[in-house]
């Protein structure tokens, strides 16, 4: 098979990870980013003032059961453990998340063992709604009016701008609760922090020499003219300039500010009251516990509608987006040498490891269809 000359539309893990698994087999890769570093989302940069490795756009922890991907990461840059323990504060105490036994015992005021806890709470919980429509009808169905009242609803009112009256039901799947002690956030077998940060783990990603990379540049889909295939790791509407209407999501504002020590305690303060503005708190020398730095950098985290000129980053996906979604997937299929990559070309919320592993299997599944000649699919994954 001749070489062929690809395009990648972001230098974040979606971009670096395609590109890398086709350079390595003798493509040519040009990677463009319109920001001026590598990484997208997961970009982190020491803090000038306080030398602590900060995450830019939000506090990201890598965590997966996929052993593979596990391995990919850590080729790329070693990575050290790293357990997120959240907190939240709410009706002025502060208690552990996930809402586990000990955040059960403290909240109600009990010592009850794990299968009393079940008990307590199955009885607190609202039965009779047989068939839940929306997150606050789940909540009650599963937790109860108290845990909902105090963890659920100010903080997802805050994180959608909207009364969860008015969210699906499926945005709380499972029950949300632990009957144990257990208060690791995510319960996946493989968790941790890479060493010197995302962005050196994904600048190692695009180090190979059939690689470019080009920063500061916003391509658009003329720019697409003369390579064999596009990557596009951008929004899928922004593609066709937005001619359908707008995709909705939220952005985020980041409210920075320093002091000396230890200001919280943890990496991250979750905020339920809906009277506190903000969402939660990062403290970010946190979730680099192997260094040591006097001073500390925290973030404030405001979630509102995003605007055209706001970074996109909680696609919403209800209904009237659903809709719109469906028309530019229409559009997606009939255009011709481009796939639609990642969190953003498939408009869904992707953890890292799942973006990684849907670039690993987009990079085999364009191999294997140039080998047979076919053409290559619209989406490296399907957006519905
Ligand atoms: C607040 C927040 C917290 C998160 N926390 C976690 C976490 O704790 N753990 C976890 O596993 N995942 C987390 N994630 C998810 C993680 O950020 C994504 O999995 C990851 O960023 C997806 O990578 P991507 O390459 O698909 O997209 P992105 O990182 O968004 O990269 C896309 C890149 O494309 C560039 N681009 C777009 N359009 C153009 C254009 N026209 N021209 C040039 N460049 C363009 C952008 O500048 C961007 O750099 C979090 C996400 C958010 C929003």
């Amino acid at each position: 098979m001749a070489a062929k000359h690809c395009l990648m539309v972001g230098a974040g893990l979606s971009g670096a990870v395609i590109g890398r698994a086709l350079a390595e087999t003798g493509h040519r890769i040009d990677v463009i980013d319109a920001r001026a570093h590598v990484a997208g989302n997961c970009h982190t940069e020491r803090d000038a003032e306080t030398g602590v490795m900060v995450h830019v756009y939000g506090p990201h922890i890598f965590h997966t059961d996929d052993a593979e991907v596990w391995a990919y990461v850590n080729r790329f840059m070693p990575f050290r453990p790293f357990v997120n323990r959240v907190k939240a504060t709410t009706g002025g105490a502060v208690y552990s998340l996930p809402v586990n036994l000990h955040t059960i015992n403290q909240f109600f005021g009990r010592t009850l063992r794990p299968d009393e806890a079940r008990a307590f709470i199955e009885a607190r919980a609202d039965l009779s709604i047989a068939d839940p429509q929306s997150f606050e009808e789940q909540a009650l169905r599963f937790v109860g009016p108290e845990l909902y009242a105090a963890f659920f609803k100010g903080y997802t009112t805050k994180q959608w701008g909207c009364s969860p009256r008015d969210l699906p039901a499926s945005i709380l799947k499972r029950l949300p609760v632990r009957f144990s002690y257990d208060d690791n956030y995510f319960s996946h077998r493989f968790q941790g922090m890479p060493e010197g940060g995302y962005t050196a783990m994904v600048e190692s990603i695009l180090d190979h020499p059939n690689i470019a990379v080009t920063l500061g540049h916003e391509v658009r889909r003329e720019d697409a003219a003369g390579y064999d295939h596009v990557f596009y790791s951008g929004p899928l509407d922004g593609w066709f300039g937005h001619d359908l209407g707008r995709l909705g999501y939220r952005t985020l504002d980041f409210e920075r500010f320093t002091a000396n020590g230890d200001w919280q305690g943890c990496a991250v303060m979750n905020y339920c009251d809906e009277t506190v503005p903000y969402t939660r708190i990062t403290e970010h020398k946190h979730f680099s516990p192997w260094e040591t730095h006097e001073a500390s950098v925290l973030y404030r985290e405001y979630s509102r509608a995003c605007g055209p000129e706001d970074i996109p980053y909680y696609p919403i996906r209800l209904i009237d987006e659903k809709e719109l979604l469906r028309r530019y997937i229409a559009r997606a299929g009939a255009e011709r040498g481009v796939t639609f990559v990642g969190r953003l070309g498939t408009y869904r919320y992707l953890d890292m490891d799942v973006t990684i592993r849907e670039a690993l299997d987009c990079a085999q599944r364009a191999l294997g269809a140039w080998e047979r000649g076919d053409p290559l699919p619209a989406f490296s994954a399907p957006p519905i």
